[in-house]
């Protein structure tokens, strides 16, 4: 990746969101360039679990000085959702402990050089403390988010999913999926993981997905083509 790139990747808009079903939680979501990918802080009683914290690592832990980062998980091993990792990491004094789903754990090695989108990414993502498996609770807080391993997009991808809220990363979009076509995506596994959503997520399940607008497990059962 060229140099003259690297300082290109800021982030685009910030926005904060409390959460409807519980008003101890809110959620904040920065956009990041280059390809405007979801990243995620989820807080509740002054701790944050953060959720792909895309390619403006150090930007994006400026704006969280303000609560303590309990952890940093991706939702897959793409470079747009791992390469600020490093930067975000480095910009605390304390030891965040990072997870990544277990089957993605070798993407985050090649996040950038693996890349055939041919944009320009920061970094690899670092060695991952943790790597989850379906079952699996993260802490923001007093609230517990389950990982379901959701494979299709990447082998490893994973969604989140608590307080009535679900972070889809690349795997449910509002409207569509995740791609297939990458390393390591399979349409059909992915259509199972869309089925294995359908029936997990309740209907007024607020979705975040990795890119574009938030949206609900409802409106998708009822619009989303790969859902109906
Ligand atoms: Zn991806």
């Amino acid at each position: 990746m060229a140099q003259d790139n690297m300082t290109q990747n800021y982030v685009i808009s910030q926005t904060k969101l409390i959460n409807p079903h519980d008003k101890n939680t809110s959620v904040r979501t920065f956009v990041v360039t280059p390809i405007e990918t979801n990243c995620y802080a989820v807080i509740n009683d002054g701790k944050a679990l953060v959720i792909d914290p895309g390619t403006a690592g150090a930007e994006i832990a400026q704006s969280l000085t303000d609560v303590h980062i309990e952890a940093v998980v991706v939702t897959h091993g793409h470079g747009d959702h791992v390469s600020g990792i490093k930067a975000f990491l480095d910009s605390f004094d304390y030891k965040i402990p990072f997870a990544v789903g277990a089957y993605d754990e070798k993407r985050l090695k090649t996040a950038v050089s693996a890349s055939n989108l041919g944009l320009p990414y920061d970094d690899d993502a670092p060695k991952p403390d943790v790597l989850l498996k379906a079952g699996d609770k993260l802490a923001a807080g007093q609230v517990l988010f389950e990982v379901l391993h959701t494979p299709g997009h990447t082998e490893g991808g994973i969604v989140l999913y608590g307080d009535g809220l679900a972070f889809t990363g690349d795997t449910l979009f509002k409207g569509s999926a995740g791609r297939t076509d990458f390393p390591g995506g399979d349409s059909a596994t992915l259509k199972k993981s869309l089925e294995h959503l359908k029936k997990k997520l309740a209907p007024d399940t607020l979705v975040f997905p990795g890119h574009g607008p938030k949206t609900t497990m409802e409106e998708e059962l009822h619009t989303n083509p790969f859902l109906t």
